[in-house]
């Protein structure tokens, strides 16, 4: 099986929208999911890689939405789940969108690893840490996606980058800026290494 390519990034299209189990798409291939903080630059980073503006929606209202987005290329899916961390969600809110995420990370066969997206001025907060622990615990990989880099300066990257690889050395780790296209080619190498891990133990 060739390589992931960035051509299956720019082929990238909308499966489906999930807002519990019963209602994910059948497993096609290498999965690969996105998560993050709301507001942290998720959906920005996800259009950015596919080269497209309105393939995830941006929002300007956090917390929206409670559900995972599917899309998928020939050899890609990608899983967009729902933005966690908002002070304000009501308690039952909160525990919908840990049990849809649970659920989703916990049993999905084809999940090849997590792209965490982190606003690099504030990275590694507490629920991040939490799903990184989790996560790993299940054997999951994760690549550590500090975006924004363009509010910080050259110094402030490289510090950034060094505590962040320093506090998780089991994690790959970049610098990102969807306004800048900063680290595009690298977060799609990450991404490709992910998918053809998983896409070799297919063919085995
Ligand atoms: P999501 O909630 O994680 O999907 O975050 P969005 O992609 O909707 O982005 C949240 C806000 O951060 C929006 O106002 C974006 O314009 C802004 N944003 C996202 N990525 C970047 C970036 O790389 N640089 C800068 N300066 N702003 C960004």
């Amino acid at each position: 099986m060739t390589s992931i390519t960035p051509a299956d990034f720019k082929a990238m299209r909308f499966v489906c929208s999930a807002p519990n189990a019963r209602a994910f798409p059948e497993p096609d291939g290498a999965e690969i999911a996105f998560a993050g903080r709301s507001n942290a630059g998720k959906s920005s980073a996800l259009n950015a890689l596919c080269e497209r503006t309105g393939l995830a929606r941006t929002s300007k209202t956090p917390g929206r939405t409670q559900a995972i987005n599917f899309f998928s290329s020939d050899r890609l899916r990608f899983a967009d789940l729902p933005g966690y961390g908002f002070a304000r969600v009501p308690p039952a809110v909160k525990a919908a969108w840990q049990s849809l995420i649970e659920g989703y990370l916990a049993t999905r066969a084809p999940l090849a690893g997590i792209v965490l997206i982190m606003d690099s001025r504030r990275p590694l907060l507490d629920f991040d840490r939490q799903l990184i622990d989790w996560g790993m615990q299940q054997g999951l990989g994760f690549h550590l996606l500090l975006t924004k880099a363009d509010k910080l300066s050259r110094n402030q990257q490289v510090n950034t980058l060094r505590r962040v690889e320093r506090e998780m050395p089991e994690a790959s780790a970049q610098l990102f800026s969807a306004t800048k296209r900063q680290g595009i080619d690298e977060a799609r190498a990450a991404i490709a290494a992910f998918a053809d891990g998983v896409n070799e133990q297919v063919v085995e």
